[in-house]
């Protein structure tokens, strides 16, 4: 349950569950985010044929060589990491405002946990499927998602680079489920932050790696890396997150193509 939450004092502003959830959401984010964007910068630093041979476009130079191309990327990442600080905080306020949030009570069972991570996924991929398929609309497009298309070459770190709009219509995707639900834990919701970074990451990698992807375990239903570089190259398919159904049903799932770009 949730504690009194009182500003006047330093020991208990630190015990109240608006600290514990920006401090447990920020930590989950920042682990996740720099383990794996700190190996695909590595990777990207330098050349091992065992791993580039994983490479999505291989008959384009590494990003390492497009000296202007990653001082935007730097520049872009640094504003988004500080503009995280703030974000804790509000998220809280909102949560709270449409769901309960439990904060420092026990944590609920796997049944429940797996069933919330299942809803916010579904919701999430339908959300993000349309909302990106209205983004590729001209005038969306020009002046809003077009920031988040420079990148015809994506790496891990582009996944969260776009306009402040189009972050706030991402956020809503990824945080709608809460209003559905009368009460959720921050162990779900630190594990559903994990799961969609990862996700978007590796989406994002540029690599199609065996293993640790959707794409090599479930390639027609979950084209990961597959279906999101082909977007970056061409803008006019593959606008689904999670799974291609969406792109399915619309005729915008282009995997048979990109899979051909990769071999
Ligand atoms: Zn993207
Ligand atoms: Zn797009």
């Amino acid at each position: 349950m949730s504690t009194n939450t009182s500003v006047f004092s330093s020991t208990s502003f630190f015990q109240s569950d608006l600290w514990l959830f920006t401090i447990y959401m920020f930590a989950t984010y920042e682990i996740v985010f720099w383990l794996c964007n700190g190996f695909l910068i590595y990777i990207e630093m330098f050349d091992i044929p065992s791993i580039d041979q994983y490479r999505i476009q291989k008959h384009k130079k590494k990003i390492r060589f497009q000296p202007d191309m990653v001082h935007l990327m730097i520049k872009r990442t640094i504003y988004h990491q500080m503009s995280l600080v703030f974000l804790g905080p509000i998220l809280y306020y909102i949560f709270n405002y449409v769901c309960h949030v439990d904060i420092q009570g026990p944590r609920p069972p796997w049944s429940t946990i797996l069933f919330q991570i299942g809803l916010f996924i579904v919701i999430q991929d339908t959300i993000f499927f349309w909302s990106h398929y209205l983004l590729h609309t001209p005038w969306l497009y020009k002046n809003i998602h077009k920031k988040h298309h420079v990148y015809k070459q994506p790496t891990g770190v582009t996944a969260i680079l776009d306009d402040p709009i189009e972050g706030i219509i991402n956020q809503i995707a990824v945080w709608f489920t809460l209003v559905l639900l009368k009460e959720t834990h921050i162990f779900t919701l630190c594990l559903w932050v994990a799961i969609k970074l990862y996700q978007i990451v590796m989406a994002h990698s540029g690599y199609n790696f065996p293993y640790i992807t959707t794409q090599y375990w479930l390639p027609d239903l979950m084209p990961g890396a597959l279906a999101h570089d082909y977007h970056h190259q061409h803008s006019n398919s593959n606008y689904g997150s999670f799974f291609s159904i969406w792109d399915q049903l619309m005729g915008t799932h282009r995997l048979s193509t990109s899979k051909k770009q990769i071999n």
